[in-house]
């Protein structure tokens, strides 16, 4: 049987479910789901960041980010604190290590001051020591009121009010498309049919699909840059009293290896920035073909990328060097050890890049006719949520009220149909390239095997090497049929 509902939000992650409290909490009989494809709120970027709430030091005086993450971290303090969740006030230091970024850090100081954070301190090395006796650095911008906070945490209690108030959270509910029927719209999801009059777009890391399969065309792509955490052993965790960060690469959105205290009580250093094979791929073995080739057919990413080689590479090499994320890391702590760090955990960013190979800074909320799309919300998102529930409940006021104008423009859709079927040619093309060159792969490694054990029987004859090549030879060609069966994603 069809579900009917008013509104129906695809993705149950921290935006997803903000916007359902705020929507609610201004119409509390409106019928609301949340559709989710996992089995639980908080699945993806919500239940696998850094956990802070930022004060909003970085971001451009002006922007969305800036205003909302400013207004967003006294709501998500408050409604940590009303509600008794875990929450610690431990204030940040930004640190420069050279004098060369004392420039930075004075703008940064700047920023945070056009946008009004409270309480920034340009310090110095003593003032340095005083707050973090175990940091080092030249000079430094003290944040006291930047906290820690559990999202899982948060989204989980988000969850629960969503339910008081009546609404659906439908886990295990994939969203796949959805088309406009007079006043309607029908969506097919993996559990039947949803008749809704608006559907509000969450989808995160997929939400520029999510919107392809809504009939609309974004100007932009999400790339997936997984962020990889190391985490101090327990005998480690009072090493650090807050966070301490680097002062960031102004041309790269991510702020810099860092180290940050957690709610749980223990610290994690990280995270980097890799580019991800998979839109979810958490760990560096997760690949999909399908993503793969979606990140490289595009001419957006593709310009990125030219831009930003030497930075990848320096991720990339980092990403698999330990000694080299520890270096990072004992610029701020000095007495850091390699046996200090163990492996931790992960999570992926969706950043959103626009055709012209520009990484999308600010946060991009758009609207459709009876839809609103989140397409890009990267950090602070989680500190902001609130704020952004309560713009995108505004914005579903306006769509009720039909203020909406008929064809609405905006600046991250593309009403021009002429680039599709040249971006599709690129596709098959680079397609073919990697398949046809994992193929060449293929055939060199299985000629060099042979080859190997031609000269090994020349070599020796039958003796006990070539013996073992014999046996092993079937169960290689296993390994590399199963690698190949795992990568295609059979
Ligand atoms: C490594 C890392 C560190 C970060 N650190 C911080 C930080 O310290 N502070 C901060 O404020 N922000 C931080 N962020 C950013 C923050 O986590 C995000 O801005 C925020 O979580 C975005 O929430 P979301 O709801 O848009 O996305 P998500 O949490 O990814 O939720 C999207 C949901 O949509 C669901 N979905 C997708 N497609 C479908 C479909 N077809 N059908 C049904 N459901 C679907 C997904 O399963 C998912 O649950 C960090 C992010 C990362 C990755």
């Amino acid at each position: 049987m069809t579900q009917k509902f008013d509104v129906t939000i695809i993705g149950a992650g921290i935006i997803g479910l903000g916007t359902a409290i705020s929507i609610l909490k201004k119409h509390p009989n409106t019928k609301l789901a949340i559709l989710e494809k996992d089995n639980q709120v908080a699945a993806h970027q919500t239940g696998h960041n850094s956990g802070v709430i930022h004060s909003g030091i970085y971001y451009k005086p002006g922007s969305l980010k800036a205003e909302f993450c400013v207004k967003g971290r006294t709501s998500m303090a408050e409604f940590c604190i009303e509600n008794n969740l875990k929450y610690d006030k431990c204030g940040k230091l930004i640190v420069a290590y050279h004098e060369e970024e004392f420039p930075r850090l004075q703008a940064l100081m700047e920023r945070g001051k056009a946008n009004l954070v409270q309480g920034l301190e340009l310090i110095g090395p003593e003032r340095i020591r005083e707050i973090e006796p175990n940091a080092v650095g030249l000079k430094a911008l003290y944040s006291p009121n930047t906290a820690i906070v559990d999202y899982t945490e948060v989204s989980e209690l988000f969850a629960n009010k969503v339910t008081n108030y009546g609404a659906n959270i439908l886990l295990n509910t994939k969203f796949f498309n959805a088309k406009s029927i007079n006043k309607h719209t029908i969506i097919k999801t993996s559990k039947g049919d949803i008749k809704t009059k608006y559907v509000i777009n969450c989808a995160g890391l997929f939400s520029d699909r999510v919107a392809k399969s809504m009939g609309i065309k974004p100007k932009l792509r999400i790339i997936p840059f997984r962020g990889e955490y190391f985490s101090l052993i327990p005998e480690k965790s009072n090493l650090i009293n807050g966070l301490i960060y680097p002062v960031p690469d102004p041309q790269f959105p991510f702020l810099g290896v860092h180290l940050t205290k957690n709610v749980k009580g223990y610290i994690e250093a990280g995270p980097n920035a890799v580019l991800a094979w998979a839109r979810e791929g958490y760990r560096k073995i997760d690949i999909r073909p399908y993503d793969v080739m979606n990140t490289f057919s595009y001419p957006g990413f593709v310009k990125f990328s030219s831009k930003n080689l030497k930075t990848g590479l320096m991720e990339i090499n980092r990403s698999f060097r330990k000694s080299i994320f520890l270096k990072d890391l004992q610029k701020m702590v000095p007495s850091l050890k390699s046996s200090d760090l163990t492996k931790g955990g992960s999570g992926v960013r969706a950043q959103a890049i626009g055709s012209d190979g520009s990484l999308i800074d600010d946060f991009a909320i758009e609207m459709g006719t009876r839809s609103i799309h989140v397409l890009n919300a990267p950090s602070p998102g989680a500190t902001s949520s609130l704020i952004i529930g309560d713009y995108i409940a505004n914005l579903a006021d306006d769509l009720i009220n039909d203020v909406v104008p008929k064809k609405f423009e905006s600046s991250f859709f593309d009403n021009n149909n002429e680039n599709d079927s040249s971006n599709k040619n690129i596709a098959i093309l680079l397609t073919m390239i990697l398949f046809g060159s994992l193929l060449l792969t293929l055939i060199t490694v299985i000629g060099a095997f042979f080859i190997l054990r031609a000269i090994y029987i020349y070599e020796w004859g039958s003796n006990s090497f070539t013996h073992y090549i014999d046996n092993c030879s079937f169960e290689s060609f296993y390994f590399i049929g199963k690698y190949i069966c795992s990568f295609l994603g059979f």
